[in-house]
């Protein structure tokens, strides 16, 4: 079993209250089970809900070094810290050791994330979900690695 952020499998759960289908994603269910997940569902967010971006990266926020906030300035940083501890209960209840994210997402980012000034520009770092997962051992692919 593998861990697969739910957009990407067609769930309209992200702050659009869209998906993010990825057809390569899609057609690993012909082999793969793939659970679906949205950690910022799971962290108490609403659907559709403000874009995030965080100030700082994934680690720095669970360290807490640095907030998640909103376009208008709302700080959700607990919420995305709940998200990421939901996700890894649901890790830990199946055994799973690896995952599928969205790319560039502030939850689910793997490698890139935007930079906190909502002017579109992704920097290197990891989302919030990406590195609790990492810290606990579970390999990470995003979506354009599959
Ligand atoms: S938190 Fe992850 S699963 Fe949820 S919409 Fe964002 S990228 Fe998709």
């Amino acid at each position: 079993m593998i861990l697969c952020s739910a957009c990407l499998l067609g769930i309209k759960c992200n702050y659009r209250g869209e998906d993010n289908l990825n057809l390569k994603v899609l057609k690993l269910l012909e082999h793969e089970i793939l659970i679906p997940v949205c950690p910022e569902q799971l962290g108490g967010l609403p659907t559709p809900r403000e874009s995030s971006e965080i100030i700082g990266d994934g680690y720095m926020v669970l360290d807490g070094k640095a907030k998640v906030v909103t376009f208008s300035g709302k700080d959700v940083t607990s919420n995305f810290v709940r998200g990421a501890e939901e996700t890894l209960r649901i890790a830990k209840l199946y055994g799973i050791t690896s995952a599928i994210f969205k790319q560039g997402s502030p939850s689910c980012g793997n490698g890139k994330v935007y930079d906190g000034t909502f002017s579109k520009r992704l920097v290197s770092g990891d989302g919030v979900t990406t590195a609790l997962l990492k810290r606990n051992a579970i390999k990470i692919v995003s979506e354009e690695e599959v």
